[in-house]
């Protein structure tokens, strides 16, 4: 499997003018670039507004940083304990093993904290010391493996971080944020699928897909090895403008991901990441989107669109609401997915 890294290399295989390298230099000098052969692939090199390129091809305005914008958009740090692990909630902790990716997203909320310049992952010593944290916090029910991407490790580093985690009888729940079965479907093999999996307790995987044509027949097929497995698989959509942000792809994207054993889990509205202004949405864009996917797709083909409150003050689902009016009288609003208002009984 190739994987281009450098602009010279993305201008050379006809990814970036070379009229831009110099530019695309600067951009890489910066952030993290890695583009796997398998998304390379799906890249229409004729199309300038391709939503593959538009996700992994660095691009000049990633260095107009706006005021608004924070290098750490979701406020990890705040509540970072000890190395690798964030506490934000009571029942539950993120587990950051590693700051190493497969593809370097151009909208990544973590760019400042990812890259190949970064430990592969956690050391020894922070690991003790990150399940020693876990250990001793008996209110943690849910363990969320993330990055970076997990699956970057090697089944075999997988398979000791699933045992430890297994040993704590108060961790109920291991979830695992992952881009690997469609940045490189190859690597999700039975060995690895074996090694995330603990009889004793649930490992859900979170899958991050953003545009239908992701779901290519190999990442379908990572994906079915993981359900086949018996492990529940969830999906995490970043909505980004120019990629996702139609009905019509919206629609075909959550739609595929179901008809992958996928239930659809979240859709983020862009973090103020550093750089990607010209890849976010504004709020009442995405609630539009969310109003016209309610009226044209099924349940199961509905997530949650959430924000991360800058500031790290957690996720909250961001609407649209359904009840548009509220008064003191002892009746609601509700709107109905064709958008015709009903009266119902407050109670
Ligand atoms: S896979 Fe996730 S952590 Fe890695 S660059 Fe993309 S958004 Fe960031």
């Amino acid at each position: 499997m190739t994987t281009l890294r450098t602009a010279a290399q993305l201008c050379e295989h006809g990814y970036v003018p070379s009229e831009r390298q110099q530019a695309i230099e600067k951009v890489s000098a910066r952030y993290a670039v890695a583009l796997p052969e398998s998304l390379a692939d799906l890249i229409d090199r004729n199309d300038p507004n391709d939503p593959i390129a538009r996700q992994f091809i660095p691009n000049v305005a990633e260095l107009d940083h706006k005021p608004e914008e924070r290098s750490d958009p979701i406020g990890d740090d705040a509540h970072s304990p000890v190395e690798g692990i964030v506490h934000r909630y009571p029942d539950r902790v993120l587990l950051k093993l590693t700051h190493i990716c497969a593809v370097y997203c151009r909208f990544c909320f973590r760019r400042e904290m990812v890259g190949p310049d970064k430990p592969v992952g956690l050391s020894p010593a922070a690991l003790v010391a990150a399940f020693a944290y876990i250990r001793s916090h008996h209110r943690i029910w849910e363990v969320i493996l993330t990055g970076g991407d997990p699956l970057i490790l090697s089944p075999r580093r997988l398979r000791a971080v699933m045992k430890s985690l297994a040993a704590i009888g108060h961790v109920k729940v291991v979830r695992i944020h992952t881009k690997m079965p469609v940045a490189e479907p190859d690597r999700v093999t039975t060995d690895l699928v074996r090694a995330i999996k603990i009889k004793s307790k649930p490992t859900y995987v979170a899958v991050h897909v953003n545009h239908p044509r992701e779901l290519t027949a190999p990442a379908r097929e990572a994906c079915a090895r993981l359900a086949d497995a018996g492990i529940p698989l969830l999906s995490q959509t970043v909505l980004v403008a120019g990629v996702n942000d139609t009905a019509d792809v919206m629609d075909e994207l959550m739609r595929a991901l179901v008809e992958c054993r996928i239930k659809t889990y979240y859709l983020h509205h862009g973090d103020l990441a550093p750089g990607t202004a010209h890849l976010r949405t504004d709020v009442a864009a995405g609630q539009e989107l969310m109003r016209r996917l309610r009226g044209r797709a099924s349940g199961l083909c509905q997530p949650t669109y959430v924000l991360d409150i800058p500031g790290g003050h957690g996720k909250s689902p961001i609407g649209p609401s359904y009840v548009t009016q509220c008064g003191s009288g002892a009746q609601a609003v509700v709107e109905d997915f064709n958008g015709v208002e009903h009266r119902y009984p407050v109670r």
